[in-house]
């Protein structure tokens, strides 16, 4: 009988379960409500709001004037919410607090002068809603130490990160820019909910013979999560949902780990217990 572990946290942390209520809120009472880019980065939970009468549009200008608009946790750059005030639209904000905490940081020390340094991914929304806090010639994202060691001389520079970041790359970075400047700040807006959930798969990578990490391709602290469980040697299988389940991957493991994202719903994991509690008779033959 195989045995199934789950990590400790696992799961929607508490800004997306936050946002996720509030845009679930103004769907049942409200009626149409625009989200600007995905609400949550997990196709399944999106297609599930979706239903309930989201509409997920891309940009401000496929908005309506005077339209309801979800903004999802990672944030917008004031620019854009300038533009929502302007159509006169009704802000159902969901923007996580760690996130706006960020965005503060960011914007005080480029107010003091420092070249911002943002530790992340350039293209991941939160990151463009930082950057958008701060002067465009003022601000790099570098994606570690290798970046950071390029990104010319400056004389002040303050560090913040993306909330999802795995904290040794943080580090890093920090030690690779401490010798070239004369003043570098170092704010560390990895959030709790992140540094949980990467100590929480490290011990669990430890004590099983695989883990399934379940979560959206498109989420970067899922990916961070199957990062830490192949770093460690530990077999790993990243799905979306349990019908992806492959029983040749299951087969002859005694201990099975499940870890989630910080944007999978509390459904989808129950779905994955329940594949895998029915699954015991697969020796190894293909999908469940
Ligand atoms: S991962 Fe952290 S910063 Fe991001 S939404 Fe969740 S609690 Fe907020």
């Amino acid at each position: 009988m195989t045995e199934i572990v789950v990590a400790k946290p696992t799961g929607l942390c508490f800004g997306v379960r936050r946002a996720i209520q509030r845009l679930e809120d103004a769907l049942s009472t409200q009626g149409v409500v625009y989200a600007l880019g995905m609400p949550i980065h997990n196709p399944q939970e999106v297609d599930r709001l979706s239903r309930k009468g989201a509409l997920v549009v891309e940009a401000p200008s496929d908005i309506p004037h005077r339209s309801k608009v979800f903004i999802r946790a990672h944030g917008i750059s004031p620019d854009v919410y300038a533009e929502l005030e302007a159509k006169q639209c009704e802000i159902i904000d969901g923007t996580c607090p760690f996130v706006k905490k960020a965005q503060d940081h960011a914007r005080s020390l480029s107010g003091e002068g420092y070249h911002i340094v943002i530790v992340g991914d350039n293209e991941h929304p939160e990151v463009k809603a930082i950057r958008g806090c701060v002067r465009e010639e003022g601000v790099s994202v570098v994606g570690g130490a290798d970046e950071a060691r390029s990104i010319g001389k400056y004389r002040r520079i303050g560090v913040i990160s993306q909330t999802t970041q795995k904290e040794e790359c943080l580090a890093g970075v920090a030690a690779a820019l401490v010798a070239s400047v004369d003043e570098l700040r170092v704010f560390n807006t990895i959030c709790k909910a992140t540094v949980e959930r990467q100590q929480g798969i490290r011990e669990l990578a430890r004590n099983v013979d695989g883990v399934i990490v379940i979560g959206g391709r498109n989420s970067a602290n899922t990916g961070k999560l199957f990062d830490i469980v192949r770093s460690k040697k530990t077999d790993v299988m990243w799905i979306e949902h349990a019908e992806e389940l492959d029983g040749r991957w299951l087969a002859g493991k005694q201990r099975i780990g499940i870890a989630a994202g910080a944007s999978t719903p509390d459904w989808l994991i129950d779905q994955l217990k329940t594949a895998l509690a029915t699954s015991q008779g697969v020796k190894g033959d293909g999908r469940l």
